[in-house]
Order: C-alpha cells, then sequence, then structure tokens
C-alpha cells in the first residue's frame, strides 16, 4: 500500500463492472474499497438481465404450455395465466442471485464496502457520508440510467422505465412500449405471451436495428405473428393522461396523428451514463454526450482513474463490463499497458427465438469488404434436432472474406445464445470457418448448425486452391 493514502484502489460502482475489478484488484493483494450509492448487484441483478431473463422464461413456459397440443398432449381450453405470479417471478429470481451480490461476499475478499454519494475533492480524494478516502487509482463504473426523451407531457404522466417494471403487483390489460430495440422487444414479447394487449412504437423504419437485418425482419415477423403490435416509422409526439389511460400521440412518416391509449407505458428507448453528482471535474476527468472519455487503456482524462462498463460504453452489456473491468484493473496496477479490442463483441437478444449477434452484419460487412465476402446461412429446417424438437424456424449466417476469415456470425433460433459461442471461438482464435468442418459434433445438437456452415466454407477453399483450378480448366479444355 502506498502510504501516501487509504486504499490502493477505490472503485466507484457496485455492478457488474464494480464487482469484477474489485474483486481482481483484492485478488491481486491490493487494499480495495468500493462505494456503491444504491443497491449491490447493480442493474443487470436489480433490474436488468436478471428480471427480464426470468420474466422471459415465465411468459415462454406458458407459450408452451399453450402450444403443447403439438406434442399430442390436451390442454384444458380455459387455461388461464396468473399474471400476478408471472411478474412476480423475476423477484424470487433476484432475491436468489442478490446473495451472492452482498457487502459480506466483497468483504470476505478484503474488499471494504461502503454506501452512499461520492463525491470527488481531487483525484486522489472523495467524500462521502461526511468522512473523506483517498486512493491511489480510481475505477469508475458507475453504470447507466434509462434515458427519457423530450416528449411533450411526458413528466406529467406517470411511465415505467425497467427500473420499476419488475415491482409491478400485477400486469396491466395493455401496454405501449416506446423502444424496438433489444429491451423493448424481449419485454414486449413477453408481455404479449402473459395477455397483456402490448403495442410497440418504433421511429426507426424496423425494430432491432442494430441486428442483421435479413433475421431481424424474420424476428419481427414471427412478432407480429404471435399477436404483438409493432409500429416502426412512428414517432411519439405528445403524451397525457385521462381516466387513467395513457393516450399517445404518434405520427407517421407523412406526419398523419394517431391517438394510441393503454393502461401504461414502459419506456426503453436508450440509455444515459450516470456521471451526474460525482463532481468528477474535481479529479480531471472528461465526459461528452455518451459517458465518461477513456483512451484504448480505458485511462479517463486523468492519469490516476480508469473507468469500464456502461458509464463507458460503447456497448453496453455485462459481459463487456466484465471484459473492460479486467483491462482497467491491470492497466491501473502493471507496467504494460493492454489496449482493449472491440473485434470480438457478441450480444444476445432473448427473445423467443433468441437473436445471436457477433461483429458485422451482412449489410456492414458489404459496405466495408463490397463484393469480397460470402455468406453462409443454414436453415434450422435443416438442423434434425431442430426437426425433432419443432423449432425448425431459425437461421444461421456467417459472413466471411473471401479467404475464408469470419467477419460476422449472426444466429436467429432455439438457443443461438449458446450455439453462437463456437463462431466466437473460431473468430477470436482466428481461425477460419472451414476448419470446423472436421471437428467432430454430436448428433443430433443445435451446435452441429456451424459446422454445416464449416463444410460450406470448406468446399470454397478446395475451389479456390490453385491446383484444384488448374486441374478443372485443364479437364474442360480435353
Ligand atoms: C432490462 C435490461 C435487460 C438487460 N439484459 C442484459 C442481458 O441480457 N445481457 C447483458 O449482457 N446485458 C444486459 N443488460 C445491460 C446490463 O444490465 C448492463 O450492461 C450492465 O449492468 C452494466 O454494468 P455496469 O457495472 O457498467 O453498471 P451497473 O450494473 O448499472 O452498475 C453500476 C452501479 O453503480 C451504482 N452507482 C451509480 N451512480 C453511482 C455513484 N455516483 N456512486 C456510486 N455508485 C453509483 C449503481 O447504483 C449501480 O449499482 C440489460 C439492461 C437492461 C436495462
Amino acid at each position: 500500500l502506498s502510504k501516501k493514502y487509504d486504499y490502493d484502489m477505490i472503485i466507484l460502482g457496485g455492478g457488474s463492472g464494480g464487482f469484477v475489478s474489485s474483486k481482481l484488484a483484492a485478488g491481486l493483494g491490493k487494499k480495495v474499497a468500493l462505494i456503491e450509492k444504491n443497491k449491490l448487484g447493480g442493474e443487470c441483478t436489480n433490474s436488468g438481465c436478471i428480471p427480464s431473463k426470468a420474466f422471459i422464461k415465465a411468459a415462454r413456459a406458458f407459450n408452451e404450455i399453450r402450444n403443447l397440443k403439438n406434442y399430442g398432449i390436451n390442454i384444458p381450453e380455459n387455461m388461464k395465466i396468473n399474471q400476478k405470479n408471472a411478474i412476480g417471478y423475476p423477484q424470487n429470481i433476484i432475491k436468489k442471485v442478490a446473495k451472492e451480490h452482498k457487502a459480506d461476499v466483497l468483504e470476505k475478499s478484503g474488499i471494504v464496502v461502503y454506501f452512499g454519494n461520492p463525491v470527488f475533492s481531487d483525484n486522489h480524494t472523495i467524500k462521502i457520508k461526511g468522512r473523506t478516502l483517498s486512493a491511489d487509482k480510481f475505477i469508475i463504473t458507475t453504470g447507466s440510467s434509462p434515458f427519457i426523451p423530450p416528449i411533450e407531457g411526458i413528466n406529467k404522466i406517470k411511465y415505467l422505465t425497467n427500473e420499476d417494471f419488475f415491482n409491478q403487483k400485477n400486469l396491466p390489460k395493455s401496454m405501449i412500449v416506446l423502444g424496438g430495440g433489444a429491451i423493448g422487444i424481449e419485454l414486449a414479447q413477453s408481455l404479449n405471451r402473459l395477455g397483456v394487449e402490448t403495442t410497440v412504437v418504433e421511429m426507426l423504419d424496423r425494430i432491432l436495428y442494430k441486428e442483421d437485418k435479413g433475421l431481424a425482419v424474420i424476428l419481427d415477423e414471427n412478432l407480429r405473428k404471435e399477436g404483438l403490435k409493432i409500429l416502426t416509422k412512428t414517432k411519439a409526439v405528445k403524451l397525457s393522461e385521462k381516466n387513467k389511460k395513457i393516450i399517445l400521440t404518434v405520427t407517421d412518416k407523412n406526419n398523419n396523428e394517431t391517438i394510441l391509449t393503454a393502461d401504461t407505458i414502459l419506456v426503453a428507448v436508450g440509455r444515459k451514463a450516470n456521471i451526474e453528482g460525482m463532481d468528477i471535474e474535481n479529479a480531471q476527468v472528461k465526459v461528452n454526450k455518451k459517458g465518461i472519455i477513456v483512451d484504448k487503456t480505458l485511462r479517463t482524462t486523468a492519469k490516476n482513474i480508469y473507468a469500464c462498463g456502461d458509464v463507458v460504453g460503447p456497448y453496453q452489456f455485462s459481459h463487456m463490463a466484465e471484459y473492460q473491468a479486467v483491462i482497467a484493473v491491470m492497466n491501473a496496477f502493471l507496467p504494460f499497458k493492454k489496449k482493449v479490442s472491440y473485434n470480438n463483441v457478441l450480444w444476445v437478444t432473448f427473445t423467443d427465438p433468441e437473436l445471436a449477434h457477433l461483429g458485422l452484419t451482412e449489410d456492414e460487412a458489404r459496405n466495408k469488404y463490397g463484393k469480397n465476402i460470402r455468406v453462409y446461412k443454414w436453415g434450422y429446417n435443416n438442423i434434425d434436432r431442430a426437426v425433432t424438437d419443432n423449432t425448425e424456424n431459425g437461421l444461421g449466417k456467417i459472413i466471411c472474406k473471401k479467404n475464408g476469415e469470419i467477419l460476422g456470425a449472426h444466429y436467429l433460433g432455439q438457443n443461438a445464445g449458446d450455439i453462437i459461442h463456437e463462431a466466437q471461438i473460431l473468430k477470436s482464435l482466428r481461425h477460419k470457418l472451414s476448419d470446423i468442418q472436421s471437428v467432430i459434433h454430436a448428433y443430433p445438437t443445435y451446435a452441429d448448425i456451424t459446422r454445416q456452415m464449416g463444410k460450406k466454407a470448406y468446399i470454397d477453399k478446395i475451389m479456390d486452391n490453385i491446383f484444384i483450378k488448374i486441374i478443372g480448366k485443364f479437364r474442360r479444355k480435353k
């Protein structure tokens, strides 16, 4: 410990980034404190990944029961959903996961936990609840909050965000979901499945605009078939409340107005970095519109302060917060600096079926490499496991350079979020797609989909071989 300071490192924020960085720093033998303003576990545990995935599971279970007749099982005609239990289930799961996110768990690793609102005095000192604490290094990992768009009347009505969605005691009869991104669509599908009349309002021309267009369009069709209402190219312009109903005025691309009504509205249009209230300017930490400014080593504009997670971006996922946290801690303490790389970023939208995303989409790859790409596709209808499971609705797509180097991989279908990791291993370890064709896969499994695309790539590789080309030419001449 540097004698000058109380701690080697103080970490601000006890979410995904804060847990990983504090445990790693303590593991390196450093004296560490963590300060949390609200609840340990952060967004992911308390109002993000965990409750949303639990809610999705509840809705999915009900949907599966409804479809049992596909397997020859009769279900009672008047089967009812207990909506109260469905929205209560995520709370039980939060409690289960939060057991691992208690102060005593961190304290067992030697980390001192403080609760309160830290305010920087300078780049080595903060004040919290009247106490002054100093540290050699800091990590700021204070996460993000729902962005509330400046729609006329929004401050006069009661709206939900992910922060209070899971605290509902029961589900309403109808809900408008503002925003067709991952958070909005995951929750909207589940609400609709649980019997809530749900309408998604999206300003862009399609939902899930960051996703590969081909796959997002198939998912959109699936969702509409289930009964979810999706309005694209639709802008929310005015909100009010009448007789306990939310009234939303929207406009289409020609500026024609329509009035939508519902019992409540969920706002899920984006995130904003949590940078307020810490006086970070006192520590010479600079910010921009997106959050804290960091260099490639995750160092802020103050040389002893690093930052990671949603407060930095650009990819706001738990696994990215964890990835960055390791780099931030190592760079804070070690002389050799490691740079972040976003070449192999992946994520999953946990709709049913799941939509998994790695690297470039087909459009992005075409924009960057023109015709010098190859796109391999394999339908779930050609995967025997999907046929036996009645989950044939799905598609895998892998985009490669002409030499077989993987640029992107996208899967829509059952278990897509797990399957994608085979493509991730190939891509991250710089294997060609064709390398997987000789790797033995168990039959019948969903994972085989990547090997099937690998077989196609292998054929291309053989056909590209100069000797094969010469022999082919020679034969044609004969
Ligand atoms: C509905 C929803 C579903 C999601 N699903 C997924 C998913 O399936 N997979 C996935 O990877 N990601 C998902 N995410 C995103 C994921 O939750 C975030 O990317 C992740 O939590 C970011 O971790 P973090 O440590 O940067 O921030 P957080 O987890 O938000 O932690 C930041 C912590 O800092 C605290 N804090 C804030 N200000 C201060 C301050 N001034 N001083 C001290 N502490 C402070 C906060 O209270 C919080 O505990 C989802 C998000 C939402 C909203």
